[in-house]
């Protein structure tokens, strides 16, 4: 039998093969956790975070394509800049275009020269002074841009860094691509809120949470009062600008964890987690009064819309299913209707569900 041939490890540097198993380690739990997290603001923040840790920088900027038809990278996310600075790279910029030519990492000289000798990033140099910048590839396309600045030790990218660098991004801009998908086939194109579909399984889901945990939950439901007569009046244009701007009162009122849907055409449905009815009356009033006041002006007039909200608390002694928390929140606000709309209204037990 031939004898097993063993590697003699004295010769080799054992400083250097610890670090690259310590890499590839990384590496590995870094490949893993990014392909199993699709919520897309988080899975960009794990990669920052990842750049800054394993990095030792100050500057992380992210810059992403998230849109199909958009035919320029915005800047996403960043870390330790005074401000996050409203900063755009275009598609037929000098830089996107070498990056597809030659899809490597790049050092400062080479993001120099072709950010400040294109008049549309000279600025992106100027505010991100980058050290390297690594591209975030997938298929045949670039979807993303990592800047990262010095480092704090002031000393420079090794080469060792730049390898674990692109095995990095590799991961990580596979995990973009399938989050992004992610998003759009959860999200609803006109209001950037998710989808009924995304909405009845997120509740199903958060009601099991809240049978193991015991925190509360309170489902919202909401319609705009005398839609209709919007669309007749001013136009389905108009109505759709009206629809669209609800939503986005809706999205920058509430907390990330609360859970907005599109329900259906002018109907929208907030999962509001950790959160008794009390709590959410509260939310739902600044929400209502909120729409209320936000003025839509058109050439002919102003005009303003109101909504009717329902308002249910999981019933967790009762085991109550989704369909049974949605119908009393329908029924609070069927009555918010009847009292005449604009109004918020708490399911009440003695109310019949719808
Ligand atoms: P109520 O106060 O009882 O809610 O009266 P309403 O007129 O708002 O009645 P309802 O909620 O039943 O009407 C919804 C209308 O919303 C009907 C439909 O034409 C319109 N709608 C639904 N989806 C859209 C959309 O995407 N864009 C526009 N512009 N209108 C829509
Ligand atoms: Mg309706
Ligand atoms: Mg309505």
């Amino acid at each position: 039998m031939k004898s097993i041939e063993r590697i003699d490890m004295t010769n080799l540097d054992k400083e250097y093969l610890e670090k690259v198993n310590f890499d590839l380690h990384n590496l590995l739990e870094i490949g893993l956790s990014l392909s199993s997290n699709l919520e897309f603001d988080s899975l960009v923040e794990a990669i920052l975070y990842i750049c800054i840790g394993h990095m030792i920088v100050d500057k992380v900027a992210i810059f992403l394509n998230t849109d199909l038809d958009s035919n320029e990278f915005k800047l996403y996310m960043s870390r330790g800049y005074t401000s996050k600075p409203n900063l755009k790279i275009k598609s037929e910029s000098k830089l996107i275009n070498h990056l597809y030519s030659h899809c490597d990492i790049m050092d400062i000289t080479k993001a120099k020269e072709l950010l400040l000798t294109d008049h549309s990033t000279k600025n992106v140099y100027e505010q991100l002074e980058p050290e390297i910048i690594i591209p975030l590839k997938s298929k045949s396309s670039i979807n993303g841009l990592i800047f990262l600045g010095q480092k704090i030790m002031k000393t420079p990218y090794s080469a060792q860094n730049l390898q674990f660098l692109e095995k990095m991004a590799k991961f990580a801009s596979v995990a973009v691509e399938n989050s992004r998908l992610y998003r759009m086939a959860t999200l609803d194109r006109m209001t950037g809120l998710y989808i009924h579909h995304y909405f009845q399984e997120r509740l199903i889901e958060e009601i099991k949470r809240v049978e193991r945990s015991n925190v509360p939950l309170t489902l919202l439901m909401a319609d705009l009062d005398h839609f209709k007569s919007i669309n007749d009046t001013y136009g389905h244009y108009q109505g759709d600008i009206i629809i669209k701007g609800t939503a986005k009162i809706i999205h920058q009122n509430i907390r990330s964890f609360d859970i907005a849907s599109r329900y259906g055409g002018e109907e929208f449905a907030i999962i509001l987690t950790e959160t008794d009815i009390d709590e959410a009356f509260i939310i739902a009033e600044r929400l209502r009064k909120k729409i209320e006041s936000k003025v839509y002006s058109n050439d002919i007039t102003d005009i303003n819309i109101k909504i009717s909200i329902g308002l249910a608390q999981y019933d967790r002694e009762n085991n109550e299913s989704s369909v049974d928390l949605i119908k009393r929140a329908d029924s609070a606000l069927y009555t918010a209707k009847r009292q005449g709309g604009n109004t918020t209204v708490k399911f009440e037990s003695s109310e019949e569900k719808c």
